[in-house]
């Protein structure tokens, strides 16, 4: 049997946020696919009610997902769709377990019966490159909201007709929620990532096998969609920050109308 060793180091995809809740960097397009598409017919996007129209009908699951994985989806060496339905399947999994222990419970009390701590920070988000949305240190077990940048993220949801799903206080309550999901996922073996390593390198009998760290921001953005009870991923948001321009969030919708239905791995 080949030895298998994991390196732990990041990913060169740089469409991928961390288990420190830092929003996305950039995201490459997946194209090339030529098959049934989504959203062949997208509307004119001149106001806030067709980009509701168009985001929900475009980036839905799995298409986000497929989206947040960006140069990944195309690495050798892994089953990249398993990967992928894994991560959304225990996201959700996971989160219909926690509900079923404390049903209504609003995510700050559950944080604090699961044993984190919440804090808020009005610092600046902006670190280097990043912007910060919240955050969790598995060494102190304390999630820290970024309470400007959750600000920011409502103007934007507002500006492509998502305000009223995505209220300042719904977005502190997905944030919560998702940096909960890297609390329950302690220790970084037993994550999603974990399991669907990628082989990198083969050397004779061993394998240097690595983590692809948007695996594991799939699976807590499907655990807070679906702890949080919403109809469309806070992933989105995500997605659209980094194309906040109303031309680059175009492009970002055409590139998932032209992923495949059932999110299937995209063809290059
Ligand atoms: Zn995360």
């Amino acid at each position: 049997m080949a030895k298998q060793q994991e390196l732990l180091q990041p990913s060169r995809c740089n469409a991928t946020s961390s288990r420190d809740g830092y929003l996305y960097e950039s995201c490459r397009s997946c194209s090339g696919n030529k098959g049934q598409t989504l959203g062949e017919d997208l509307p004119s996007l001149r106001s806030p009610a067709d980009w509701q129209r168009a985001i929900a009908q475009t980036l839905a699951e799995p298409a986000w997902a497929w989206l947040l994985l960006g140069d990944a989806a195309h690495r050798p060496g892994w089953d990249a769709p398993a990967a992928v339905q894994a991560a959304l399947q225990r996201g959700r999994d996971l989160a219909r377990q926690v509900r079923s222990s404390f049903p209504s419970v609003r995510a700050a009390d559950l944080a604090l019966a699961l044993g984190a701590h919440v804090a808020r920070s009005d610092e600046p988000p902006e670190v280097g490159w990043r912007q910060r949305r919240s955050q969790y240190s598995p060494r102190t077990c304390e999630i820290t909201l970024y309470t400007r940048s959750l600000l920011a993220l409502t103007e934007l949801a507002v500006r492509f007709g998502l305000g009223e799903l995505f209220t300042t206080a719904a977005l502190e309550e997905a944030a919560l929620a998702h940096e909960i999901y890297h609390h329950l996922e302690r220790p970084p073996q037993s994550a999603i990532s974990a399991l669907h390593r990628r082989a990198w390198l083969r050397v004779g009998p061993i394998t240097l096998a690595l983590r692809e760290p948007a695996i594991d921001e799939i699976s807590a953005h499907r655990f807070a969609q679906e702890l949080c009870g919403l109809v469309l991923s806070p992933a989105v948001l995500d997605l659209l920050y980094l194309h906040s321009s109303p031309q680059a969030a175009e492009s970002l919708i055409q590139q998932a109308a032209n992923l495949p239905v059932g999110g299937e791995k995209p063809k290059e």
